[in-house]
């Protein structure tokens, strides 16, 4: 049957980290038969400069239409005068709305090569691979009332965390699927103790459990995870967690890999549809130098093999291909330290010599 993936580069370093995991993409696609098709629209920023909108409607009804979206990154201080409905950033929160993706999945895996990036001690995140799944449509930042009001006198402000037993089990139903297809094991994290919206949400995780008796359930209140994060994180195989709570311990879990131009993304809906994304912005910074890490945008590629397209044979061989070039010491400048870096097309050539090799 066949896919269609829609491609959409963005800004800064996006059009050269995209066209590096279109590569990878089309070789597995034609070395597995896979039958994706994609087609490239201009999306935030690249999209206002052309069309007026971050946004346009043909983006996004081809986005609603697509079986997964490939994104690279968006934004850039020349849009920070634009008008703020206008800005890169108002299309991909409205994309991601529009699309109803509340499945926030950022996994944190550390090659052991590149342990001593991490601020941690290198035998406590050599190897590391743990995957965090935020709830991203309900909870504290949506819920109601919220507010800034006069009481009695003196400011009061307010927000409400708020989730309905639908929205838990849908994610949980998300974390329960994620673990089956990794090593089984799912860390609820609440405040439970304290918090009423979390003891609900406890009763629906366990209640979900029950139809999957093969993964191992535990839970964790949020702070003893914060915690256990940056004492041995190695014990996490999928954390499942609310908007606050998956908001914060994200980015830790993110950190302690001290390696942002490897981290891939996606955030799913209710059939498995998804956008996949490298966790980093559009780095202006290094834009059009050929600095750029193309690897947390390939391992999005391989991420939506595996989540969206159900592809586990390709998706697999994109991580080992990664894994080799890793272990065969090609580096970007942002992993390279005292190493000699390569480009974003020769980390590209890289990972494409690997694959043809597997
Ligand atoms: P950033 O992630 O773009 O950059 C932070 C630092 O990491 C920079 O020094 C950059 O050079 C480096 N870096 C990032 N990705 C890299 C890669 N692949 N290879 C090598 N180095 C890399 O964050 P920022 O500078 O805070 O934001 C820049 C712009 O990106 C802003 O306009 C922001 O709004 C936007 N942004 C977009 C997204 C997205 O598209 N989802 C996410 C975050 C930020």
């Amino acid at each position: 049957m066949s896919k269609n993936i829609v491609v959409l580069p963005g800004d800064g370093i996006g059009t050269e980290i995209v066209e590096q995991a279109v590569r990878v993409l089309d070789c597995v696609n034609e070395q597995h038969g896979l039958g994706i098709s994609t087609q490239t629209f201009a999306f935030g920023g690249a999209s206002y400069d052309q069309c007026g909108e971050p946004l346009t409607d043909e983006t996004l009804k081809a986005c609603q239409a697509a079986d997964a979206i490939l994104l690279g990154s968006i934004g850039g201080p020349q849009y920070d005068a634009a008008p703020r409905d206008k800005r890169p950033e108002r299309g991909l929160l409205r994309l991601r709305s529009e699309l109803g993706l509340f499945s926030n999945l950022r996994p944190a895996m550390l090659y052991p090569e590149l342990a001593d990036a991490s601020s941690l001690k290198p035998e406590l995140v050599a190897g590391l691979d743990l995957m965090i799944l935020r709830e991203l449509t309900g909870g504290i930042y949506f819920g109601g009332p919220r507010g800034i009001e006069t009481r009695d006198g003196q400011k009061v402000g307010f927000n409400t965390m708020v989730y309905g037993e639908n929205e838990i089990r849908r994610i949980a139903v998300s974390g329960f699927d994620i673990a089956m297809q990794r090593n089984k094991r799912l860390c609820s994290v609440d405040k439970a103790n304290v918090l009423e919206v979390s003891e609900l949400w406890r009763e629906v995780v366990i209640d979900v459990s029950k139809d999957y008796p093969a993964v191992e359930l535990t839970h964790m209140y949020v702070d003893n995870a914060a915690m256990q994060l940056v004492r041995a994180p190695k014990q996490f195989d999928v954390i499942v967690t609310s908007n606050l709570f998956g908001d914060i311990l994200s980015d830790a879990a993110a950190m302690l890999t001290g390696s942002i131009g490897m981290l891939p993304s996606a955030s799913l809906d209710i059939h498995g549809k998804g956008m996949y994304e490298p966790v980093h912005g559009s780095a202006p910074d290094i834009a059009g130098t050929g600095k750029a890490n193309p690897l947390a945008t390939i391992l999005s590629v391989s991420m939506m093999l595996r989540y969206t397209l159900k592809e586990k044979k390709p998706a697999d061989q994109i991580e080992q291909a990664v894994a080799q070039v890793i272990s065969d010491g090609v580096r970007c400048a942002d992993i390279a330290g005292n190493e000699t870096a390569v480009s974003t097309i020769q980390m590209g050539d890289a990972v494409m010599t690997a694959l043809h090799n597997s």
